[in-house]
């Protein structure tokens, strides 16, 4: 809805010049609209856990206590429902950390292969636990990128993450990464369970899971991507999606490289 306004300037009676000003307030209320929306889903995703909490330890109060066997399964949903709570939390305060540094975040030459063996490092035993071979391609190995470590990071673990999530046990995850002229391009590839095409256009969205209680089963928050896509937008860069059904997904990042530095 454009807003209209104007403003006369005159000597007396004549007219000298008109000034129209036009502000486009679409974006503003579709802005306004995604965060009470926002809010709306974060209370909502914190509230089922919370919900389950709940209903377990009045479960337990009221005799299920007695019971070990029963009382244990409850305490490791407890637990569980708990780990998930605060991996909410984490989420929601990275993704409004990235929003609110927009433009002010800190930048240093980086080694990639540092950052990249960290990441798998931090996922390793998730990856072992469903016998996932994670490898890497650096090219050149010792690529220094001019960035902000602590994102580049993240952006690589969600995806990283997400890959071991997705797919099958014995299954693989491969990262690259190549400098290419001006860009440098990332790309993290699985031979899971793939994305149907009609999900894809919505994956970035905060919340938005293809199938809600697998993604539930397996912890997420429906978050990671969301935190992607904003940190791919911090750097200006740019994320496609590569999906087949029963095949694997590969998700592809360029990021132009402030600085070139020598390799
Ligand atoms: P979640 O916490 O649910 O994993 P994300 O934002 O990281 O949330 O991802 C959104 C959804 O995209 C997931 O719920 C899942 O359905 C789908 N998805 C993400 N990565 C992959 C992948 N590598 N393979 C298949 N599906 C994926």
């Amino acid at each position: 809805i454009p807003v209209l306004s104007n403003g006369r300037f005159g000597e007396g009676d004549k007219n000298i010049g008109l000034v129209i000003v036009l502000n486009d307030v679409t974006e503003i209320k579709k802005l306004e609209k995604m965060r009470s929306e926002f809010a709306a889903n974060v209370s909502h995703e914190l509230r089922t856990p919370l919900t389950s909490i709940k209903g377990f330890v009045e479960t337990l109060r009221e005799g299920a206590l007695e019971d070990k066997e029963t009382a244990d399964k409850f305490l490791e949903i407890i637990e569980l429902e708990t780990e998930r709570l605060s991996r909410l939390i984490n989420d929601i305060l990275t993704l409004s950390e990235i929003e609110g540094l927009k433009g002010d975040i800190k930048l240093a030459p980086e080694k990639i292969k540092d950052i990249v063996e960290e990441v798998i490092y931090m996922l390793k035993n998730q990856a072992k636990e469903k016998n996932i071979t994670v490898t890497y391609v650096i090219e050149p190995i010792d690529l220094v990128m001019k960035t902000n470590k602590d994102r580049i990071k993240q952006m690589l673990l969600n995806l990283v993450e997400n890959g071991i999530k997705y797919t099958g046990i014995g299954g693989h995850v491969d990262i690259k990464v190549y400098a290419e002229g001006k860009n440098v391009t990332f790309s993290v590839k699985d031979d899971g369970i793939g994305i149907p095409k009609e999900h894809i256009p919505r994956l970035f969205e905060r919340f938005y899971r293809v199938d809600k209680s697998r993604s539930r089963k397996l912890g997420g928050t429906g978050l990671g991507l969301a935190i992607v896509k904003h940190i791919v937008n911090s750097f200006n860069g740019t994320i496609t999606v590569n999906s087949e059904v029963g095949k694997g997904t590969e998700f592809i990042i360029n990021l132009p490289r402030t600085r070139d530095y020598e390799n």
